[in-house]
């Protein structure tokens, strides 16, 4: 698994350095599945069921599972990229979402705001802690910066497959849920909008954007469990 997290973690490096003003994210898409291939793995998202590319872009107020097309980035954008790889049958999943250009202050905040709230509930992926204490802290970090949580699409299980019991919500109450034991592997991605917490989706039968179209984030990391605690898998080998 961390072979499938170091290509995943490769494959979204690559695609946020090249994000910039101009670029599609159908070419975005390309340079994810070439980093994936060249590594002799697999795209984990091209065709379940039936999605048709290696990465998922959701632009501003779309919060999930967006489709990589022709549409050129504009300035000020922000793009929440999605990408899954497989190894010898074991899957990575990993998420960012990356300012284009210069962004508003409020998307900035927006970004900083999940990327910690992703890594307040990593660090409760230890042993003996509680399913939902890492639900309740992702929840806390959000919701104090006056930002709200999608309830509709949730961390999960991985490993052989992509998507394993238990799902892992991104609000929860402490200290309830299954405990958790050394070498359990979760996919933690808080999905955060800075408007309300509603979402639909869109009539292509993927993209899931804000009810009330503000923007919003998401941010991944595929984490084992360990006696030492947590262990990101999804980072890029050294060299
Ligand atoms: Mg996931």
């Amino acid at each position: 698994m961390r072979a499938a997290g170091g290509v995943a973690a490769r494959a979204l490096r690559l695609v946020g350095d090249a994000v910039r003003p101009g670029i599609t994210t159908e070419r975005l898409d390309r340079i994810a599945e070439d980093a994936i291939r060249s590594a002799g793995a697999a795209p984990a998202f091209k065709g379940y069921h039936g999605f048709p590319a290696t990465i998922c872009a959701s632009l501003n107020e779309a919060v999930v599972h967006g489709i990589p097309d022709t549409v050129p980035l504009k300035e000020g954008d922000i793009l929440s990229v999605d990408v899954g790889a497989i190894v010898d049958g074991y899957y990575g999943d990993c998420a960012a979402t990356f300012p284009v250009g210069k962004v508003s202050a409020e998307a900035a905040t927006l970004m900083d705001v999940t990327r910690l709230s992703l890594e307040a509930g990593i660090e409760r992926c230890r042993v003996g802690m509680r399913l939902y204490d890492i639900s309740a802290a992702v929840q806390q970090v959000a919701e104090a910066a006056g930002f709200s949580v999608v309830r509709e699409y949730v961390g999960h299980g991985i490993g052989r497959s992509m998507h394993e019991e238990p799902q892992i919500p991104n609000v929860g109450q402490a200290g309830t849920g299954p405990t958790l034991s050394e070498g359990m592997v979760f996919a933690i991605e808080p999905m955060v909008n800075a408007g309300k917490a509603a979402v639909r989706a869109l009539d292509d039968g993927w993209t899931v954007v804000t009810e009330d179209g503000a923007l919003s984030a998401h941010y991944e990391h595929t984490v084992a469990i360990t006696a030492d605690g947590p262990a990101i898998l999804t980072v890029e080998d050294d060299g």
